[in-house]
């Protein structure tokens, strides 16, 4: 009870000093080591506190990366509406309308002189590249503000087209699809026309991810498989991404001294010859150390990259390169 008491003191004088910049905040406390780690959430944290011996990690590690923010922006001619969606959740930050007067003329001005139309269509045709070229400006606003790396276009398809074409590079490649959906859409509208597309470039993300690591694992070098293998790795402090399947539990052994974790049994540790003892699942143990060691993790979920993962032995991780600069003195 002492130990919770210093836990909660401890965490409690770091939110009272923590000015917090996102929705939720998320602190972990181990009083047996001091280990103190916090990171600020793009959703609704519900507030509560967990106490007990194993760290509540997993389904945080799982709920950060699975969630990851999409940026959705929807244009048409004259205006301009801004969302960030995380957790299934959806926000809208901007609407802003340009000026439409200008962008009327095409319909409104006389028809009797056909190159005074087609002069006022060119102007219209202007204005609506202009328009757009600020509405890329507030992609880039909205990139920044809320750390959003997936981008979904959102309108009518042939004015989606042409904002896709002015986009620079930088932003053309974090656009995961398009939706065709009117201006006035509700937020929910637009929600529920923008988790498919999120999801189905989640699952394409995590089938490519699963590829990719079994691909180098078996080269050799950039990555492992296996729960043995990740282990290994993992009690070297050598993971850099942990990448896990949802389902994949198993029974392992960790080291009674320096914490070491291993797949199968043995009579002592390999790193310091302490006895081993057993624990229920040291798939959930490795989550906590890599997030503990500063890895990233990442849960696979979707069916066809679990599978694909769990053929592979369920779990892996993309190795830390090292590199070696060398200097030449003058
Ligand atoms: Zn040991």
């Amino acid at each position: 009870m002492k130990a919770f008491q210093t836990a909660s003191e401890r965490v409690a004088d770091f939110v009272a000093r923590y000015s917090v910049g996102a929705r939720g905040l998320i602190v972990i406390f181990d009083t047996s080591d001091g280990f103190l780690w916090n990171r600020e959430v793009d959703f609704p944290a519900q507030n509560q506190i967990r106490w007990g011996k194993e760290v509540f990690i997993q389904p945080l590690a799982v709920a950060i990366d699975e969630y990851e923010g999409v940026g959705i922006v929807l244009v048409d001619r004259a205006t301009v509406r801004l969302f960030t969606m995380s957790l299934g959740a959806i926000d809208e930050h901007i609407r802003e309308e340009f000026d439409r007067t200008k962008i009327r003329h095409t319909k409104t001005t006389g028809m009797n002189r056909l190159g005074s139309a087609s002069h006022l269509q060119r102007k219209a045709e202007e204005q609506v590249r202009s328009n757009l070229r600020h509405v890329v400006k507030d992609i880039d606003w909205m990139l920044a503000q809320h750390g959003v790396r997936r981008i979904i276009l959102a309108g009518s398809p042939q004015v989606t087209a042409k904002l896709h074409k002015i986009l620079p590079k930088r932003l053309a490649s974090e656009v995961i699809g398009t939706v065709d959906i009117a201006i006035s859409a509700t937020i929910e509208e637009v929600r529920k026309v923008s988790v498919p597309v999120a999801q189905k470039f989640e699952w394409e993300t995590e089938k490519a991810l699963v590829r990719d690591l079994v691909t180098e694992a078996a080269k050799a070098g950039r990555a492992v498989v296996g729960l043995g293998h990740t282990l290994h790795a993992l009690n070297q402090g050598r993971i850099w991404q942990l990448i896990c399947a949802d389902g994949f539990h198993s029974p392992g052994y960790e080291c009674s001294r320096c914490a070491a974790l291993f797949s199968v049994e043995s009579t002592s540790c390999s790193f310091c010859g302490s006895p081993l003892y057993r624990i229920d699942d040291v798939v959930h143990r490795a989550v906590d150390r890599a997030v503990r060691k500063g890895a990233r993790i990442k849960v696979i979920r979707s069916e066809e990259a679990e599978s694909a993962l769990m053929n592979a032995g369920g779990i892996g991780g993309f190795l830390r390169t090292v590199l070696y600069v060398l200097g030449m003195m003058a």
